[in-house]
């Protein structure tokens, strides 16, 4: 009843079906949306119970039910686009007819805000764990093969760890492989493979235990959340990543995607905010993609650096931003991306708005 009065307010409703051969059972989820992909569908199963979540939208419609008869770990998910048709297709275990899929379970066939849907974890394995700086490493996360999820651009997870019995739960944000050009990882599992840039702080309740982890232990990871949307980047042409310390993380996936997908672009700079050279996380790297392609440009800001480093200096203040942030062309449409620790990025906020830019020509990423 409470799902059909959201359902009236957002979306128009989607709706399911399934059909099954002798091996196996394909679910139909019919979005009726087109701007479907598979970032849009997550899917677990865990031991009967499976579970499919369509975003659509700020709305989640949620297949959750106890499967009749069992099926493998493994299933495949498919996305036909033009139709916004999603099937998932699940392989018996036995070659029985199947009289039902299953019996409902919590917010079966149902459309809700996905702010009410709740976190929703699996288990991953830890697959391995690299030194990028002094204290900064990338975790490499295998999801289990009865998942499906893809974090979007600019959305992070939460990472859940039970500590001496007490489950403690922060958000990271992942990254992609792009610059890390030695990489090299089998076409088959990857979308299986989520890797993160984690600083571990000493005294800090989270990170110290993830530090610890072993290769093959497990975390638990979210579901994707947050506001950014692939849409910001329409015809862009200037864009302008503010970054301090991890604040880095959100703009690793931004500027792959941009690079690649905006033909509109012609210009992308990267202001870094870090107290030491030691710092810097993927120096090299980000002077590699500089120097290869000639839209980035990144500049290094230090604010207690040694003697020696010539570059710039300092905390985020107006004379450092208002000569970073020149249009490439008097008018060109602009997007500013600005993440770092909260202080970073509200003084930051406050200073764009100073520069004459607006509400929509700023991201800002936050908890
Ligand atoms: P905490 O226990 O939170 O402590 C961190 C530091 O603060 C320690 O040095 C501690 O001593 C100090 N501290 C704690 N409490 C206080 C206090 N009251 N006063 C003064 N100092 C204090 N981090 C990443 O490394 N990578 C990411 O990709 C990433 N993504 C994020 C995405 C989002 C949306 C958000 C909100 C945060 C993200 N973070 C990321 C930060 C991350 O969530 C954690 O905050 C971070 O890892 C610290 O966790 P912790 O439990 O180890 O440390
Ligand atoms: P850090 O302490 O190494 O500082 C990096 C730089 O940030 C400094 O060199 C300085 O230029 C700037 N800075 C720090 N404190 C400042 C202040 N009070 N005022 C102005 N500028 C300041 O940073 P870190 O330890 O890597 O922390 C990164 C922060 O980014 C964390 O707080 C983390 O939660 C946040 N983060 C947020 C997201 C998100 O919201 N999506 C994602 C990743 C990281």
């Amino acid at each position: 009843q409470v799902s059909d009065t959201l359902a009236k307010e957002g979306p128009s409703s989607p709706s399911y079906d399934w059909f099954q051969t002798d091996s196996l059972v394909t679910i139909v989820i019919y979005t009726k949306q087109k701007d479907i992909n598979l970032d849009s569908i997550i899917v677990d199963h865990q031991d009967n119970s499976f579970r499919a979540e369509t975003i659509i939208k700020d709305y989640s419609y949620i297949i959750h039910v106890g499967l009749s008869h069992e099926v493998e770990e493994d299933f495949s998910v498919r996305v036909v686009e033009n139709v916004g048709k999603i099937e998932i297709v699940l392989k018996k275990k036995e070659t029985t007819s199947w009289k039902r899929l299953g019996h409902p379970l919590e917010n079966h066939n149902s459309l809700i805000p996905r702010k009410d849907t709740g976190l929703y974890y699996r288990k991953c394995q830890l697959i391995s764990k690299e030194g990028v700086t002094h204290d900064t490493k990338l975790f490499c996360l295998m999801l289990p093969p009865s998942a499906h999820l893809q974090v979007p651009i600019g959305q992070h997870v939460y990472l859940k760890l039970t500590i001496t019995g007490t489950e403690i739960v922060k958000p990271y944000t992942p990254v992609s492989d792009f610059l890390l050009s030695e990489f090299k990882e089998p076409v088959l599992l990857n979308n299986k493979y989520i890797y993160f840039l984690i600083k571990i702080y000493p005294d800090g309740l989270f990170t110290p235990e993830l530090d610890h982890l072993q290769i093959g232990d497990s975390v638990s990871i979210s579901n994707p959340e947050g506001n950014f949307k692939t849409s910001q980047f329409q015809e862009l042409e200037d864009l302008f990543l503010l970054a301090a310390g991890t604040g880095f993380t959100p703009m690793v996936k931004i500027l792959n995607y941009a690079l690649t997908n905006i033909p509109s672009l012609r210009k992308v700079k990267l202001m870094f905010f870090n107290k030491t050279e030691d710092d810097i996380i993927w120096r090299s790297q980000l002077e590699k993609l500089a120097f290869k392609d000639k839209r980035f440009d990144v500049e290094f800001v230090l604010s207690a650096p040694t003697s020696e480093w010539n570059g710039k200096r300092g905390h985020i203040s107006p004379a450092l931003l208002s000569e970073f942030l020149k249009r490439s062309l008097d008018k060109s449409k602009v997007l500013i991306c600005i993440c770092g620790p909260t202080p970073f990025t509200e003084q930051g906020i406050r200073l764009l708005h100073e520069l004459n830019f607006s509400k929509d020509e700023i991201h800002s990423f936050t908890a």
